[in-house]
């Protein structure tokens, strides 16, 4: 099937991106491989995105969804495997199942959860271990959870769990919180909150469900186990770009684009959390992503 435009990836990049396009009558695709929303769709509260005083990450996926449905985008769920460029404004774009064709390919596939691992890690996923707290919280209201990490995603899940569990647990590797001083106070000042410091979970306990943590206190030494049939890893996200290094350009794994979201070869475009950049927010995102989309219709247009 041939689309002016394919974008990779539902997140706030890649919706945004085919907004832009769609309004100027495009005919769009977005191939997702998980759900439409990528990593804010996880997220118990936004509150940083202007003219938005609060909205829950998935409420904020959802509208922005229902915005380009109604525009008349058309959607996949599958993985983007691979991008071919056949001849100028041709390109094949290879998932699991089938073959489109695009005279211009958009790459906003965002980043992947950072894991620790750890022997048994992959087996207990969804059995005890969970990245996504909104996703997964409920299933432990009125009991004691543990969170891995330090900074904003741990910290918001951390904020989020206290709403409904008496105890949250937290374990950061270093002796102090990073991320924002806003959701550090919150934190700091809850008195269902527990910070551990310095600690580095060592071991997951467990062959079919999680049953414990095991962690190395990393100042003295110490080994500490806890029975537990529950842990939220929140510790960062990586880039998953290796399957697009033989037509573009990556920096330590990330796209590199110039200020119009141009990668190194003409007619594919990037934007969001998989490019080289060092702020990674919902606001640069979308706009990163309608950036790319209207210098994807120029290209297209020329
Ligand atoms: C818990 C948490 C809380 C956050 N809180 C905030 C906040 O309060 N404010 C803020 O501004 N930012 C926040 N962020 C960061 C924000 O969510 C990201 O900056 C933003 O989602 C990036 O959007 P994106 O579209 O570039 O990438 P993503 O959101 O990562 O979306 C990429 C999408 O592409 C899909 N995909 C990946 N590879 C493929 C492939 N090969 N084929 C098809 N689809 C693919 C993924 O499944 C995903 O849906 C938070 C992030 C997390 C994890």
């Amino acid at each position: 099937m041939r689309y002016d435009i394919v974008i990779v990836g539902g997140g706030p990049s890649g919706m945004s991106a085919a907004l832009y396009a769609l309004r100027e009558n495009k005919k769009v695709l977005i191939i997702e491989k998980e759900s439409f929303g990528g990593q804010i769709a996880t997220s118990p509260r936004l509150e940083n995105y202007p003219s938005i005083e609060k909205i829950s990450g998935l409420e904020f996926a959802d509208n922005l969804f229902s915005q380009i449905n109604n525009l008349g985008v058309d959607f996949e769920l599958d993985e983007v495997l691979e991008i071919v460029k056949l001849e100028e404004k041709k390109f094949l774009i290879k998932t699991n199942f089938k073959q489109y064709e695009a005279g211009a390919v958009i790459i906003a596939n965002g980043v992947k959860h950072r894991t620790l691992n750890l022997p048994n890690e992959e087996k207990l996923i969804g059995h005890g271990i969970s990245y996504c707290a909104t996703c997964d919280g409920p299933f432990y209201k009125g009991e004691e959870v543990n969170i891995i990490g330090d900074a904003n995603s741990a910290l918001q899940y951390a904020l989020m769990l206290e709403s409904y569990c008496p105890k949250v647990n937290m374990y950061c590797l270093f002796d102090h919180l990073f991320g924002d001083e806003i959701l550090q106070n919150k934190v700091l000042n809850s008195e269902k909150i527990f910070i551990n410091y310095n600690m580095s979970l060592i071991e997951y306990i467990g062959e079919n469900n999680l049953q414990g943590l095991v962690f190395k206190n990393t100042k003295t030494g110490e080994i500490i186990k806890i029975n537990t049939n529950n842990v939220f890893i929140a510790i960062g996200q990586i880039s998953d770009n290796k399957r697009f290094e033989n037509i573009i350009k990556l920096d330590q794994g990330y796209i590199l684009t110039n200020n119009n979201m141009e990668t190194s070869l003409k007619g594919v475009f990037a934007c969001g959390d998989t490019i080289k950049k060092d702020i990674r927010q919902v606001i640069n995102a979308c706009s990163e992503g309608s950036i790319s989309a209207i210098n994807a219709v120029k290209y297209l247009n020329q």
